[in-house]
């Protein structure tokens, strides 16, 4: 039986598709070594890893967090930078010490690839987007402030590869960070049939389905229900969450929605009889109930809602989101927010729960998603790698 190490960013969306694999891969009696912040420390050890926190290795988030996430590419860069400088060291010993036969890193986890490469141990890559090549990059056009945003942080981005050189690394320019090559073997959490361009990616890219921890029987309920969150990381919204109230308020419906825990409740105002607010739901839960999604488009929360067959209300905030968004319209499965008015938002949430041509689409995904190879085939792939 094997060593594996795990690495993944602190998020839940990147996180949370790993847990089952790690519960997999532990029943198969593989030794898991995962490293990750203390927020992850109790869900990682209960699906049989050894939680290994690299808190201490992290640079501090930066103050505009909410600002920069998904947006600023070279303040991304120079944190991969200092993580990559502060880990060196304590994996070099760890790599010496446990002898893994592989690293699965998660594929904006840039660092494990990196750690990987120098210190000589297979990598296996885990993608909790879309699959990334030169074919669907088209898909994720970046908005205009972050395309300057990036020029303009070119002289970061060039001292934090010079940086990283200094330490033996052998990076040419940042695509070699954030880019594997086409050979790279990769775990990805989709359908090929969701997946863009899904012909352009070889037998080294297992496509194995959405991976959650839990599923959950639909109960019965008299009016339909309506979820909204806009996820973890980019969800500190009171206004967009005002406007949703207000056009809950006089919809014949229940919502349920999830703000997050950046958001003051007593900010919102008076909450309608049919609306719950939360900071954090269980939300495979939910959506096992849910006939309707209001989300940011985090491929995650879409791989979810897909596959309880729940059509969505498509508002994404980033390009990564852009693209998933782009792929559930393409498909039919949902419906872009066009305008974030309360008018807008009741009208839309309205033409997700009315047309049926939306449920039908997600519930013939459920279906392709249901016939994936799922976990087990995620740790053959990974076995057949050791
Ligand atoms: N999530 C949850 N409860 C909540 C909100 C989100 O459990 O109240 C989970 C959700 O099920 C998903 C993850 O957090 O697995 C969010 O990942 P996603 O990729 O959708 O978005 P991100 O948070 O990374 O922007």
């Amino acid at each position: 039986m094997a060593c594996i190490f795990f690495f993944s960013i602190p998020a839940h969306g990147h996180v949370n598709p790993t847990l089952p694999l790690v519960r997999e891969l532990s029943a198969r009696g593989h030794r898991v070594h995962y490293y990750e912040t203390e927020e992850f420390r109790e869900r990682i050890a209960a699906a049989g890893a050894e939680f290994v926190s690299i808190e201490p290795y992290m640079p501090p988030a930066p103050e505009n967090i909410d600002r920069i996430a998904g947006k600023d590419f070279a303040a991304l860069i120079e944190m991969v930078t200092d993580t990559t400088l502060a880990l060196d060291d304590r994996i070099a010993a760890d790599i010496t010490r446990e002898k893994p036969a592989l690293i699965v890193g998660d594929s904006v986890c840039f660092y494990s690839k990196l750690l990987a490469k120098k210190h000589g141990v297979p990598f296996v890559c885990s993608t909790t987007t879309l699959a990334f090549n030169t074919q669907t990059a088209s898909r994720m056009k970046p908005r205009l402030p972050e395309i300057i945003r990036t020029v303009l942080g070119m002289p970061r981005i060039e001292r934090s590869m010079q940086r990283l050189r200094d330490h033996g690394y052998d990076v040419r320019s940042f695509v070699d960070v954030i880019q594997n090559d086409a050979l790279t073997d990769t775990i990805v959490y989709t359908s090929r049939r969701f997946q863009p361009s899904a012909e352009t990616f070889g037998e080294n890219y297992a496509f194995v389905g959405p991976s959650v921890m839990a599923r959950y029987p639909r109960t019965a309920h008299a009016r339909p229900l309506v979820y909204i969150s806009l996820g973890t990381v980019l969800h500190n919204a009171p206004a967009f969450y005002r406007r949703c109230i207000r056009a809950l308020s006089i919809m014949d419906c229940d919502a349920v929605i999830s703000i997050g825990n950046k958001v003051d409740p007593a900010s919102l105002g008076a909450i309608p009889e049919n609306v719950r607010i939360f900071p954090r739901v269980n939300q495979l839960e939910i959506l096992s109930s849910a006939d309707a999604f209001l989300t940011h488009c985090g491929m995650n929360s879409v791989s979810e809602a897909l596959l309880c067959g729940v059509p969505m209300l498509l508002f994404p905030q980033h390009s990564e989101e852009e693209a998933v968004a782009g792929r559930v319209q393409e498909l039919g499965a949902g419906l872009r927010l066009k305008r974030a008015s309360a008018k807008s938002i009741r009208r839309a949430l309205e033409a997700v729960l009315t047309d049926h041509r939306y449920k039908r689409t997600a519930q013939e995904i459920a279906e392709d998603f249901a016939a994936c190879g799922g976990v087990n085939e995620a740790a053959d792939f990974i076995e057949a790698r050791i």
